[in-house]
């Protein structure tokens, strides 16, 4: 072990020792605030013993890859103790540990995805991947973390919501997840009942601008949720679309007969998530210069404003997602009903908004890419699921609003933007895992790889190349978005707090094994 013990020291991750401790990880031991000297060799040591009894888990030692976090790229070995990494450096040993061969792999944080829905109930059916079969997707491609959005019913106690997904997450997810809630009515019980959310680490609260009747809420509402977010150290996540315009356009479209998938894009102009963009951010201000975190954007219109209030140092941050990178309208002119796998909300955009994007993702106006993921089966019957994007045949105001996408996002992002060298692999991460986990207050425990982090971490292969298929996806659906597309990089094995949960395209994870994430208030600070 000393000679390990020294490498760490060489390593210089005394630096990091500092944040970690604030957040009192549990599996390593304090150090003292003696010399380097002193105290390190017995930190080390210490903490192993330690996290070993408690733990029950033993020593992994993975050697010879390279450490890509959002800051740094470096070879090194990385030794995981139980379920956290306890040291970092060259030519580590550790008597009895398992080791992994990482060479000429990436060592990256686990992937983490803000914006799931699992069986989400959406216009009659739910979303066909449930905790289970949606987290072990995840999994496969390299991500080992979720955020999922818990939506309240009309009129009902916050907790009622909050415990009825925690009931679908229990005994099946296989990665660890937190929650958002979704509010539908910003009543004085709900202000109130936010502060309790965010004591019981749920700290986000996502509030719609569309789908009147159904998600969306006022402008005082919001103002008043606004105000409410900065006095209980929360966030509020938006859905920006002007849907009371998007309404009226839906019904004249459908008077005039037009029922084909293309006009769900036809009717929810870009122009609607500009204005409703714009809006929420004014609203944000007028609360005080509130922090808001704008989901799913999609439009130049869009970041546009989000740039604007940014540039003004407001606390703006918004998240965009891989369709609309690299779908476009034209898919929803695919031959017959083809186009409904394409319904989403926001929806795909005319194809030059996708450059607009990725410089909104190269100069940080853009901070995290999540992915929606809200998949419904084209055909009734893929594994005994119900009908879902039929129910749409003859309207396309009645097709369920979502699409596949968990599993696909790191590659995705890799193969786009680092392989094809729009951002640097250490930005991949960035905007993949680590921002995510800022602001969703699960920093340092997640997001990067840091003595003290959990030990989720994938190691990815960057010269693999992958076809993506509904043929060999693990996602419960059965259609692909990218159905063909060939991409560079894959997820090659992935540990989630130290377990190994996939292994060459073979998945080891159990169900039932991930945490619900406790998270902390948004650290801002992109
Ligand atoms: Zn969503």
């Amino acid at each position: 072990m000393q000679a390990g013990d020294r490498q760490l020291i060489r390593f210089g991750e005394l630096g990091r020792l500092d944040a970690v401790d604030q957040v009192a990880l549990h599996s390593i031991g304090k150090p003292s605030r003696g010399s380097v000297r002193d105290h390190q060799p017995r930190y080390v040591r210490g903490s192993i013993a330690a996290s070993t009894e408690r733990e029950g888990m033993g020593k992994t030692l993975i050697t010879g890859g390279t450490v890509v976090t959002a800051a740094d790229t470096y070879k090194a070995d990385v030794l995981i103790d139980g379920e956290k990494v306890v040291a970092i450096g060259t030519d580590l040993k550790a008597a009895g540990a398992k080791r992994i061969d990482a060479s000429r792999k990436y060592l990256i944080p686990g992937g983490i995805d803000v914006h799931t829905h699992m069986e989400l109930p959406f216009g009659g059916t739910r979303a066909s991947d449930d905790f289970e079969t949606g987290t072990t997707a995840a999994a496969f491609g390299g991500t080992t973390t979720i955020v999922d959005f818990a939506v309240q019913g009309f009129g009902e106690p916050l907790e009622k919501a909050r415990d009825a997904w925690m009931a679908k997450a229990r005994g099946k997810a296989v990665v660890d997840y937190g929650l958002h809630m979704i509010v539908r009515d910003v009543s004085d019980t709900v202000l109130r009942e936010m502060e309790t959310m965010v004591r019981d680490g749920i700290s986000s609260f996502k509030l719609f601008m569309a789908y009147p009747g159904v998600f969306m809420v006022d402008d005082g509402a919001i103002f008043k949720a606004l105000v409410r977010s900065a006095e209980i150290g929360g966030l509020i996540c938006m859905h920006a679309e002007n849907g009371g315009v998007i309404d009226v356009l839906v019904k004249r479209a459908l008077a005039a007969k037009h029922t084909q998938p293309k006009w769900h894009a036809l009717t929810r102009p870009p122009e609607a998530e500009g204005e409703a963009t714009g809006r929420a951010l004014r609203l944000a201000e007028m609360a005080g210069g509130v922090p808001l975190y704008v989901v799913h954007l999609s439009a130049a219109q869009a970041l546009e404003q989000v740039r604007l209030f940014r540039d003004r140092g407001l606390p703006a941050y918004a998240e965009t997602c891989p369709q609309y990178l690299f779908l476009s309208y034209d898919s929803y002119e695919e031959p017959g009903f083809d186009g409904a796998k394409y319904v989403m909300s926001p929806p795909l955009r005319p194809k030059w908004h996708q450059d607009e994007l990725w410089k909104g993702l190269q100069r940080n106006d853009l901070q995290v890419v999540s992915t929606d993921h809200c998949p419904f089966c084209m055909k009734e019957g893929f594994k005994g699921l119900p009908k879902q994007k039929e129910l749409g045949k003859n309207d396309f105001s009645k097709i369920p609003n979502g699409a596949p996408g968990v599993e696909t996002r790191l590659a995705l992002l890799f193969d786009g933007g680092v392989a094809q060298g729009r951002i640097t692999a250490n930005r991949w991460v960035e905007l993949c895992a680590t921002t995510p986990a800022k602001i969703m207050g699960l920093f340092p425990r997640k997001g990067t790889i840091a003595v003290g982090s959990d030990a989720d971490i994938v190691l990815w292969d960057p010269k693999a190349t992958q076809t993506l298929s509904a043929k060999t996806h693990h996602m419960r659906v059965d259609y692909s978005p990218y159905e063909g597309r060939k991409v560079k990089g894959k997820a090659t094995t992935v540990l989630s707090r130290g377990e190994v949960i996939v292994a060459d395209g073979t998945f080891l994870g159990k169900k039932g094994r991930g945490k619900f994430l406790k998270r902390g208030g948004p650290l801002l600070q992109t």
